[in-house]
Protein backbone atom coordinates (compact mmCIF):
# COMPACT_ATOMS: atom_id res chain seq x y z
CA UNK A 1 0.00 0.00 0.00
CA UNK A 2 1.19 3.61 -0.80
CA UNK A 3 1.60 6.04 2.16
CA UNK A 4 -1.16 8.26 2.27
CA UNK A 5 -0.78 12.21 2.07
CA UNK A 6 -2.77 12.72 5.33
CA UNK A 7 -2.81 10.71 8.91
CA UNK A 8 -6.34 11.40 10.52
CA UNK A 9 -6.59 10.60 14.20
CA UNK A 10 -9.78 9.81 15.59
CA UNK A 11 -12.95 8.92 13.46
CA UNK A 12 -15.36 11.07 15.15
CA UNK A 13 -17.36 13.84 13.14
CA UNK A 14 -14.54 16.29 13.18
CA UNK A 15 -12.07 13.61 11.87
CA UNK A 16 -14.63 12.10 9.05
CA UNK A 17 -15.50 15.51 7.81
CA UNK A 18 -11.56 16.92 7.69
CA UNK A 19 -11.15 13.44 6.04
CA UNK A 20 -13.71 14.08 3.11
CA UNK A 21 -12.94 17.53 2.48
CA UNK A 22 -9.16 16.84 2.10
CA UNK A 23 -10.48 13.72 -0.45
CA UNK A 24 -12.20 15.76 -2.18
CA UNK A 25 -9.66 18.31 -2.60
CA UNK A 26 -7.04 15.29 -4.18
CA UNK A 27 -4.98 13.83 -1.35
CA UNK A 28 -4.81 10.56 -0.10
CA UNK A 29 -6.70 9.69 2.95
CA UNK A 30 -6.17 7.18 5.74
CA UNK A 31 -8.68 7.82 9.10
CA UNK A 32 -6.92 5.61 12.00
CA UNK A 33 -9.77 4.94 14.58
CA UNK A 34 -8.63 3.61 17.91
CA UNK A 35 -12.46 2.02 18.42
CA UNK A 36 -15.21 2.39 16.11
CA UNK A 37 -16.75 5.09 13.89
CA UNK A 38 -18.39 7.38 16.19
CA UNK A 39 -17.69 5.51 19.29
CA UNK A 40 -17.46 8.50 21.73
CA UNK A 41 -18.76 12.36 21.39
CA UNK A 42 -20.44 12.11 17.95
CA UNK A 43 -22.51 8.72 18.59
CA UNK A 44 -23.73 10.63 22.06
CA UNK A 45 -24.67 14.03 20.29
CA UNK A 46 -27.65 15.45 20.69
CA UNK A 47 -27.15 17.00 17.47
CA UNK A 48 -28.42 20.36 17.60
CA UNK A 49 -27.73 22.40 14.91
CA UNK A 50 -27.37 25.81 16.78
CA UNK A 51 -25.91 28.98 16.37
CA UNK A 52 -28.06 30.20 19.12
CA UNK A 53 -25.98 31.47 21.87
CA UNK A 54 -22.83 30.69 20.75
CA UNK A 55 -19.24 32.81 21.63
CA UNK A 56 -19.16 35.47 18.98
CA UNK A 57 -15.77 34.16 18.05
CA UNK A 58 -17.40 30.83 16.72
CA UNK A 59 -19.36 32.86 14.63
CA UNK A 60 -17.84 33.54 11.43
CA UNK A 61 -17.71 29.30 11.43
CA UNK A 62 -20.94 28.79 12.72
CA UNK A 63 -22.36 31.18 10.52
CA UNK A 64 -20.73 29.11 7.22
CA UNK A 65 -21.29 25.68 8.97
CA UNK A 66 -25.79 26.84 8.87
CA UNK A 67 -25.25 27.74 5.33
CA UNK A 68 -24.01 24.02 4.89
CA UNK A 69 -25.83 22.56 6.92
CA UNK A 70 -29.21 24.02 5.03
CA UNK A 71 -27.85 21.93 1.93
CA UNK A 72 -26.31 19.34 4.00
CA UNK A 73 -26.86 16.63 0.97
CA UNK A 74 -25.02 18.21 -1.77
CA UNK A 75 -22.09 18.05 0.24
CA UNK A 76 -22.66 14.16 1.81
CA UNK A 77 -25.83 13.20 -0.32
CA UNK A 78 -27.97 12.60 2.59
CA UNK A 79 -30.34 15.32 4.69
CA UNK A 80 -28.52 13.88 7.81
CA UNK A 81 -32.22 14.18 9.37
CA UNK A 82 -31.51 18.00 9.72
CA UNK A 83 -34.86 19.91 9.89
CA UNK A 84 -34.36 23.64 10.62
CA UNK A 85 -37.29 24.06 13.30
CA UNK A 86 -35.68 26.60 14.85
CA UNK A 87 -33.93 27.08 18.88
CA UNK A 88 -35.12 28.73 21.38
CA UNK A 89 -33.17 30.10 25.04
CA UNK A 90 -36.86 30.76 27.13
CA UNK A 91 -36.63 33.30 29.63
CA UNK A 92 -38.60 33.26 33.00
CA UNK A 93 -37.68 37.14 34.07
CA UNK A 94 -37.49 40.67 33.11
CA UNK A 95 -34.32 40.69 33.57
CA UNK A 96 -32.97 37.66 31.74
CA UNK A 97 -34.72 38.72 29.01
CA UNK A 98 -33.39 42.45 29.04
CA UNK A 99 -29.89 40.25 29.42
CA UNK A 100 -31.08 38.78 26.24
CA UNK A 101 -32.01 41.73 24.43
CA UNK A 102 -29.27 43.36 25.00
CA UNK A 103 -26.46 40.39 23.72
CA UNK A 104 -28.47 40.14 20.57
CA UNK A 105 -28.62 43.87 20.22
CA UNK A 106 -24.36 43.41 20.71
CA UNK A 107 -24.34 40.48 18.13
CA UNK A 108 -26.35 42.30 15.32
CA UNK A 109 -23.93 45.71 16.02
CA UNK A 110 -21.18 42.67 14.75
CA UNK A 111 -23.52 42.23 12.12
CA UNK A 112 -25.46 39.50 12.36
CA UNK A 113 -28.83 38.44 11.96
CA UNK A 114 -29.58 34.89 12.97
CA UNK A 115 -31.15 35.89 16.19
CA UNK A 116 -34.07 38.15 17.53
CA UNK A 117 -36.11 38.28 20.75
CA UNK A 118 -39.57 37.00 20.98
CA UNK A 119 -42.77 37.61 23.46
CA UNK A 120 -44.82 35.52 25.22
CA UNK A 121 -47.22 35.51 22.30
CA UNK A 122 -45.03 34.16 19.72
CA UNK A 123 -43.35 31.84 22.24
CA UNK A 124 -46.83 29.98 22.86
CA UNK A 125 -47.57 29.44 19.57
CA UNK A 126 -43.84 28.04 18.76
CA UNK A 127 -44.10 25.98 21.93
CA UNK A 128 -47.60 24.68 22.51
CA UNK A 129 -47.98 24.13 26.56
CA UNK A 130 -45.14 25.44 27.64
CA UNK A 131 -45.01 26.84 31.18
CA UNK A 132 -46.53 30.21 31.63
CA UNK A 133 -43.76 31.03 34.02
CA UNK A 134 -41.71 31.52 30.68
CA UNK A 135 -42.48 35.41 29.61
CA UNK A 136 -39.87 35.36 25.84
CA UNK A 137 -36.95 33.78 24.53
CA UNK A 138 -33.67 34.52 21.99
CA UNK A 139 -34.66 32.75 19.11
CA UNK A 140 -32.95 31.33 16.28
CA UNK A 141 -35.47 30.71 13.12
CA UNK A 142 -32.50 28.84 10.80
CA UNK A 143 -31.30 26.50 13.69
CA UNK A 144 -32.44 23.49 13.98
CA UNK A 145 -31.13 19.63 14.58
CA UNK A 146 -29.78 16.97 12.82
CA UNK A 147 -29.90 12.91 13.53
CA UNK A 148 -26.22 11.88 14.61
CA UNK A 149 -25.69 8.39 13.79
CA UNK A 150 -27.45 9.28 10.24
CA UNK A 151 -24.82 12.21 9.88
CA UNK A 152 -22.17 9.72 11.00
CA UNK A 153 -23.28 7.14 8.58
CA UNK A 154 -23.28 9.94 5.74
CA UNK A 155 -20.19 11.36 6.87
CA UNK A 156 -18.31 8.47 6.44
CA UNK A 157 -20.44 6.94 3.56
CA UNK A 158 -19.12 10.09 1.40
CA UNK A 159 -15.15 10.10 3.07
CA UNK A 160 -15.34 6.58 1.47
CA UNK A 161 -16.63 7.43 -2.05
CA UNK A 162 -14.37 10.18 -2.22
CA UNK A 163 -11.27 7.57 -1.83
CA UNK A 164 -10.75 8.09 2.20
CA UNK A 165 -9.69 4.56 3.78
CA UNK A 166 -11.24 4.08 7.20
CA UNK A 167 -9.35 1.88 10.04
CA UNK A 168 -10.86 0.79 13.00
CA UNK A 169 -9.52 -0.85 16.38
CA UNK A 170 -6.07 1.19 14.84
CA UNK A 171 -5.52 3.28 18.54
CA UNK A 172 -2.68 5.30 17.99
CA UNK A 173 0.05 4.48 20.64
CA UNK A 174 2.85 6.70 19.30
CA UNK A 175 3.76 10.04 16.71
CA UNK A 176 7.28 10.21 15.51
CA UNK A 177 8.71 13.09 13.06
CA UNK A 178 11.94 12.78 10.79
CA UNK A 179 12.41 14.66 7.56
CA UNK A 180 10.72 12.26 5.41
CA UNK A 181 7.43 13.08 7.82
CA UNK A 182 5.68 11.31 10.23
CA UNK A 183 5.39 7.87 11.29
CA UNK A 184 2.60 6.40 13.53
CA UNK A 185 2.24 3.20 15.61
CA UNK A 186 -0.57 1.83 16.46
CA UNK A 187 -2.42 -1.36 17.87
CA UNK A 188 -2.74 -2.48 13.96
CA UNK A 189 0.26 -1.77 12.67
CA UNK A 190 2.83 1.46 11.52
CA UNK A 191 1.31 4.28 9.20
CA UNK A 192 3.88 6.70 7.96
CA UNK A 193 2.44 10.64 6.34
CA UNK A 194 3.58 13.56 5.50
CA UNK A 195 1.09 15.24 7.61
CA UNK A 196 -1.08 14.29 10.46
CA UNK A 197 -4.19 15.83 11.80
CA UNK A 198 -4.80 14.97 15.10
CA UNK A 199 -9.29 14.82 15.58
CA UNK A 200 -8.99 12.84 18.67
CA UNK A 201 -11.76 14.55 20.87
CA UNK A 202 -11.56 14.37 24.36
CA UNK A 203 -8.05 12.89 23.79
CA UNK A 204 -6.67 15.38 21.78
CA UNK A 205 -4.02 16.08 24.40
CA UNK A 206 -2.77 13.06 24.80
CA UNK A 207 -1.82 12.80 20.86
CA UNK A 208 -0.67 16.55 21.12
CA UNK A 209 2.25 14.81 23.86
CA UNK A 210 2.93 11.79 21.77
CA UNK A 211 4.53 15.07 19.61
CA UNK A 212 6.30 16.80 22.20
CA UNK A 213 3.49 19.48 22.75
CA UNK A 214 1.29 20.34 26.18
CA UNK A 215 -2.21 21.47 25.32
CA UNK A 216 -4.77 21.74 28.46
CA UNK A 217 -7.93 19.77 28.14
CA UNK A 218 -10.23 18.56 29.84
CA UNK A 219 -12.80 16.46 29.70
CA UNK A 220 -16.81 16.20 30.26
CA UNK A 221 -19.40 13.08 29.83
CA UNK A 222 -22.95 14.87 29.14
CA UNK A 223 -25.58 12.89 29.83
CA UNK A 224 -28.88 12.36 27.27
CA UNK A 225 -32.33 10.77 27.80
CA UNK A 226 -34.94 9.38 25.47
CA UNK A 227 -38.47 9.40 26.66
CA UNK A 228 -41.39 7.21 25.19
CA UNK A 229 -43.12 8.18 21.79
CA UNK A 230 -45.84 11.46 22.62
CA UNK A 231 -48.29 12.87 20.04
CA UNK A 232 -46.03 15.38 17.99
CA UNK A 233 -46.28 18.85 19.22
CA UNK A 234 -43.27 20.66 19.61
CA UNK A 235 -40.82 21.58 16.75
CA UNK A 236 -38.16 23.70 17.97
CA UNK A 237 -35.34 22.73 20.30
CA UNK A 238 -35.60 24.64 23.20
CA UNK A 239 -33.23 25.48 26.54
CA UNK A 240 -33.90 27.46 29.69
CA UNK A 241 -31.46 30.29 30.15
CA UNK A 242 -29.32 30.06 33.41
CA UNK A 243 -30.28 25.83 33.60
CA UNK A 244 -28.44 22.62 31.96
CA UNK A 245 -31.59 21.31 30.12
CA UNK A 246 -31.97 21.37 25.88
CA UNK A 247 -35.38 19.83 25.12
CA UNK A 248 -36.58 18.72 21.58
CA UNK A 249 -38.92 16.05 20.36
CA UNK A 250 -37.71 13.63 17.66
CA UNK A 251 -39.88 13.16 14.09
CA UNK A 252 -40.40 9.69 15.78
CA UNK A 253 -42.40 11.59 19.05
CA UNK A 254 -39.71 10.96 21.34
CA UNK A 255 -38.32 13.26 23.79
CA UNK A 256 -34.81 13.61 23.72
CA UNK A 257 -33.98 15.49 26.79
CA UNK A 258 -30.27 16.57 27.52
CA UNK A 259 -28.27 20.05 27.69
CA UNK A 260 -25.01 19.28 29.36
CA UNK A 261 -26.28 17.45 32.61
CA UNK A 262 -23.01 16.08 33.54
CA UNK A 263 -22.45 12.11 34.14
CA UNK A 264 -18.62 10.57 34.89
CA UNK A 265 -16.00 9.60 32.91
CA UNK A 266 -12.64 7.49 32.96
CA UNK A 267 -10.43 8.54 29.97
CA UNK A 268 -7.94 5.61 30.26
CA UNK A 269 -11.14 2.82 30.05
CA UNK A 270 -13.19 4.77 27.48
CA UNK A 271 -16.04 4.55 29.80
CA UNK A 272 -18.71 6.95 31.23
CA UNK A 273 -20.83 6.22 34.60
CA UNK A 274 -24.61 8.03 34.71
CA UNK A 275 -25.57 10.38 37.56
CA UNK A 276 -29.04 9.06 37.81
CA UNK A 277 -29.32 11.96 40.19
CA UNK A 278 -28.51 14.92 37.78
CA UNK A 279 -31.08 13.02 35.75
CA UNK A 280 -33.80 13.63 38.14
CA UNK A 281 -32.85 17.20 37.94
CA UNK A 282 -32.94 17.40 34.50
CA UNK A 283 -36.26 15.54 34.10
CA UNK A 284 -37.77 17.71 36.54
CA UNK A 285 -36.27 20.91 34.76
CA UNK A 286 -38.01 19.33 31.82
CA UNK A 287 -41.62 18.97 33.29
CA UNK A 288 -41.13 22.31 34.82
CA UNK A 289 -40.63 23.80 30.66
CA UNK A 290 -43.56 21.71 29.80
CA UNK A 291 -45.57 20.95 32.97
CA UNK A 292 -47.81 17.95 30.23
CA UNK A 293 -44.78 15.75 30.18
CA UNK A 294 -44.40 14.83 33.96
CA UNK A 295 -44.94 11.10 34.41
CA UNK A 296 -43.28 10.59 31.01
CA UNK A 297 -41.31 7.31 30.96
CA UNK A 298 -38.02 7.64 29.88
CA UNK A 299 -36.91 5.09 27.83
CA UNK A 300 -32.88 5.25 27.33
CA UNK A 301 -30.29 7.17 28.90
CA UNK A 302 -26.40 7.44 27.97
CA UNK A 303 -23.41 9.71 27.85
CA UNK A 304 -20.39 10.61 25.98
CA UNK A 305 -17.21 11.92 26.59
CA UNK A 306 -15.72 15.01 25.14
CA UNK A 307 -12.74 17.59 25.46
CA UNK A 308 -13.27 20.81 27.10
CA UNK A 309 -11.00 23.71 26.94
CA UNK A 310 -10.91 26.16 29.55
CA UNK A 311 -12.48 29.07 27.74
CA UNK A 312 -14.92 26.48 25.78
CA UNK A 313 -13.59 26.91 22.36
CA UNK A 314 -11.93 24.57 20.29
CA UNK A 315 -8.78 23.90 19.57
CA UNK A 316 -8.15 24.04 15.70
CA UNK A 317 -4.47 24.83 14.80
CA UNK A 318 -1.51 23.71 12.58
CA UNK A 319 0.75 21.85 15.88
CA UNK A 320 4.32 22.96 16.72
CA UNK A 321 5.96 20.66 14.35
CA UNK A 322 6.12 20.75 10.81
CA UNK A 323 3.40 18.87 9.23
CA UNK A 324 0.82 18.42 12.65
CA UNK A 325 -2.67 20.19 12.67
CA UNK A 326 -4.85 19.95 15.73
CA UNK A 327 -8.77 19.95 15.77
CA UNK A 328 -10.37 18.85 19.23
CA UNK A 329 -11.95 19.86 22.56
CA UNK A 330 -15.40 21.21 21.04
CA UNK A 331 -16.46 21.66 24.35
CA UNK A 332 -19.96 19.91 23.51
CA UNK A 333 -21.04 22.21 21.04
CA UNK A 334 -19.01 21.12 17.67
CA UNK A 335 -21.59 18.94 15.76
CA UNK A 336 -23.04 22.12 14.46
CA UNK A 337 -19.48 23.24 13.41
CA UNK A 338 -18.62 19.62 11.69
CA UNK A 339 -18.85 20.59 8.09
CA UNK A 340 -17.58 23.90 7.65
CA UNK A 341 -13.98 22.91 10.28
CA UNK A 342 -13.88 20.30 8.08
CA UNK A 343 -13.40 22.36 5.19
CA UNK A 344 -11.35 24.97 7.21
CA UNK A 345 -8.92 22.06 8.18
CA UNK A 346 -8.64 21.04 4.86
CA UNK A 347 -7.72 24.25 3.59
CA UNK A 348 -5.53 25.26 6.44
CA UNK A 349 -3.71 21.53 5.65
CA UNK A 350 -3.06 22.20 1.79
CA UNK A 351 -2.46 25.45 1.95
CA UNK A 352 -0.63 26.09 5.30
CA UNK A 353 -2.16 28.89 6.08
CA UNK A 354 -4.69 29.21 8.95
CA UNK A 355 -7.76 30.35 7.57
CA UNK A 356 -9.77 33.85 9.33
CA UNK A 357 -12.73 31.86 10.30
CA UNK A 358 -9.92 29.24 12.90
CA UNK A 359 -8.01 32.29 13.96
CA UNK A 360 -9.60 32.16 17.43
CA UNK A 361 -8.96 28.20 17.72
CA UNK A 362 -4.88 28.30 18.37
CA UNK A 363 -3.20 26.10 21.05
CA UNK A 364 -1.02 28.63 22.48
CA UNK A 365 -4.01 30.89 23.98
CA UNK A 366 -4.96 27.79 26.28
CA UNK A 367 -1.20 27.86 27.32
CA UNK A 368 -1.52 31.41 27.84
CA UNK A 369 -4.17 31.29 29.83
CA UNK A 370 -2.83 28.22 32.16
CA UNK A 371 -0.02 30.78 32.62
CA UNK A 372 -2.35 33.59 33.80
CA UNK A 373 -4.16 31.47 36.17
C1 LIG B 1 -24.21 13.89 25.04
C2 LIG B 1 -23.68 14.92 24.07
C3 LIG B 1 -24.56 15.82 23.48
C4 LIG B 1 -24.08 16.79 22.57
N1 LIG B 1 -24.97 17.61 21.95
C5 LIG B 1 -24.55 18.51 21.03
C6 LIG B 1 -25.47 19.36 20.36
O1 LIG B 1 -26.66 19.28 20.56
N2 LIG B 1 -24.97 20.26 19.44
C7 LIG B 1 -23.64 20.37 19.19
O2 LIG B 1 -23.24 21.21 18.37
N3 LIG B 1 -22.74 19.54 19.79
C8 LIG B 1 -23.16 18.63 20.70
N4 LIG B 1 -22.28 17.80 21.34
C9 LIG B 1 -20.88 17.93 21.01
C10 LIG B 1 -20.51 17.22 19.72
O3 LIG B 1 -21.16 15.98 19.63
C11 LIG B 1 -18.99 17.08 19.68
O4 LIG B 1 -18.41 18.38 19.79
C12 LIG B 1 -18.47 16.43 18.41
O5 LIG B 1 -19.16 15.24 18.13
C13 LIG B 1 -16.98 16.16 18.60
O6 LIG B 1 -16.53 15.39 17.52
P1 LIG B 1 -15.02 14.92 17.47
O7 LIG B 1 -14.83 14.23 16.19
O8 LIG B 1 -14.13 16.07 17.81
O9 LIG B 1 -14.86 13.93 18.73
P2 LIG B 1 -15.27 12.40 18.89
O10 LIG B 1 -16.56 12.10 18.23
O11 LIG B 1 -15.14 12.07 20.35
O12 LIG B 1 -14.16 11.64 18.06
C14 LIG B 1 -12.85 11.45 18.51
C15 LIG B 1 -12.41 10.06 18.11
O13 LIG B 1 -11.02 9.89 18.35
C16 LIG B 1 -10.80 8.55 18.69
N5 LIG B 1 -9.51 8.43 19.37
C17 LIG B 1 -9.18 8.89 20.60
N6 LIG B 1 -7.89 8.56 20.89
C18 LIG B 1 -7.42 7.89 19.82
C19 LIG B 1 -6.17 7.28 19.51
N7 LIG B 1 -5.14 7.28 20.39
N8 LIG B 1 -6.02 6.66 18.32
C20 LIG B 1 -7.04 6.64 17.40
N9 LIG B 1 -8.25 7.20 17.65
C21 LIG B 1 -8.44 7.81 18.84
C22 LIG B 1 -11.99 8.21 19.58
O14 LIG B 1 -12.22 6.81 19.66
C23 LIG B 1 -13.12 8.97 18.90
O15 LIG B 1 -13.87 8.15 18.02
C24 LIG B 1 -22.71 16.84 22.26
C25 LIG B 1 -21.82 15.93 22.85
C26 LIG B 1 -22.30 14.98 23.74
C27 LIG B 1 -21.33 14.00 24.35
Amino acid sequence: MTNPDVLVIGGGLHGLSAALHLARGGAQVTVLEGEFVGRHASGASAAGVRTLGRNPLEMPLSVIAMEMWHRIADLVADDCGFHAHGQLRVVASDAQLEAETQRISRLTAQGYANETVIGQDQLRQLVPGLNHKFIGAAYAADDGAADPHRTLVAFRAAAQRAGVTILEGAPVRSLQHSRDGWTVETKAGRFAAPRVVNAAGAWGSRIAAMAGETIPLSAKASMMMVTERLTQTIRPVVSIVGRSLSFKQSSQGTLVLGGGIQGRYDLDSGRTALDFHALARGAAAAAELMPSVAGTRITRCWSGIEGKTQDLLPVICPGKTEGLFHIFGFSGHGFQLVPAAGAAMAKMVTTGIVPETLQPFTSDRLTLQGAAA
